[in-house]
């Protein structure tokens, strides 16, 4: 149901923004046989392209890059200070080793003033990324040797299944990259109603940057998002603020902090997943974009956008958590929709 080496691989290669060129190669290797034309633009952005049998153009985007950090300076003791690359939660960072990318790849970990030290008035307030350096164990001479100001800086965390569940970093949006590289597979050899550019961008955990210039080149009539969402589901929350529970299907996105999706593609998208059986919930985020935003705003006229999202927990941690029945759910009905899109009466109401 689930190729777990495959997913596992994924979530794995590093891609900090604008640093994806390790996880896009791993990509093109993946997914090149499957697809008629493979190319990358100039900022980036991979696109997988599959011929179809109208002159109508259909982008389906998963962002490859992961939230990460970038070296800003480096003092004589050998600490690294760093910016952040991507939203992040300042308390996530607290103990976490993670990875520089300079001319070999080393392991550091987050440091920060320990709480045997801290002033009462210090203890009470929440930590601030400000207040963590890296620690690498090196010292400044032969830190310098390796990595410069610059060098990228992403999580280290291993992935792991639980239960009906993978568990890992940058599941965010890794997921969607395996599922797009899956359903891509799933279609080889099937004749499209549309021309499919499958297009793995850069660069959207800093603001959808990417899919704007990609949606420019393309120019798609139809866009389909492919995205991570929160499943807070847990302990705490109550019923209204729960967004999607893991386990109860993929979800069709209505709105998110950015887009409002065309309420065609809404329908359609539900329409499809009823007759094919596929279990499904509705995403009402409040907060946060995708490049679903892009892609509908930045085709000429704009496009006819929606997304598909992969309910997760634990958002923007390194134990981003998804049900692999919610994950398979997704491919389906991304495949549907693909297959399908002929075959629907796209004129407004
Ligand atoms: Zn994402």
């Amino acid at each position: 149901m689930i190729d777990i080496d495959l997913l596992k691989d994924t979530t794995q290669i590093p891609g900090a923004p604008g640093y994806e060129y390790r996880i896009r190669g791993f990509i093109k290797e993946k997914v090149g046989s499957f697809v008629d034309e493979l190319k990358t633009d100039p900022m980036g952005n991979l696109i997988a392209f599959r011929k179809g049998n109208s002159g109508k153009k259909l982008m389906v985007a998963a962002h490859m890059d992961e939230i990460s950090f970038i070296v800003s300076h480096i003092d004589d003791d050998g600490f690294v200070k760093f910016q952040p690359l991507g939203g992040f939660d300042a308390k996530t960072l607290t103990a976490q080793r993670v990875i520089i990318h300079g001319k070999e790849d080393i392991i550091g970990v987050m440091g920060c003033k320990p709480i045997h030290i801290m002033t009462a008035e210090e203890r009470a307030k929440p930590p601030k990324i400000q207040d963590f350096y890296i620690d690498t164990g090196y010292k400044a001479e032969q830190l310098r040797e390796i990595i410069s100001i610059g060098s990228p800086i992403t999580r280290e965390r291993s992935f792991i299944e639980m239960g009906d569940n993978v568990n890992s970093k940058s599941i965010d949006n890794r997921i969607s990259v395996y599922i797009l590289i899956e359903a891509l597979k799933e279609l080889e050899g099937q004749e499209l109603p549309v021309d499919v550019y499958g297009v793995f961008t850069v660069q959207e955990e800093v603001g959808l940057r990417g899919a704007t210039a990609a949606t420019m080149g393309i120019d798609p009539d139809f866009a389909i998002n492919l995205d991570v969402t929160l499943a807070c589901d847990v302990p705490g929350i109550a019923g209204h603020e729960r967004i999607t529970d893991l386990g109860k299907g993929t979800a069709i996105k209505i709105i998110d902090g950015r887009t409002i999706c065309d309420y065609r593609m809404v329908e359609y998208m539900k329409e499809r997943a009823a007759k094919g059986n596929i279990k499904y919930q509705l995403e009402v985020l409040p907060k946060g974009g995708t490049d679903t935003a892009s892609m509908q705003q930045f085709a000429s006229g704009g496009s006819i956008a929606g997304g598909i999202s992969i309910p997760c927990r634990y958002l923007h941690q390194v134990i981003e958590m998804v049900n692999k029945q919610d994950v398979r759910a997704s491919i389906d009905l991304l495949k549907a929709c693909i297959l399908s899109l002929g075959e629907y009466n796209w004129e407004h109401k």
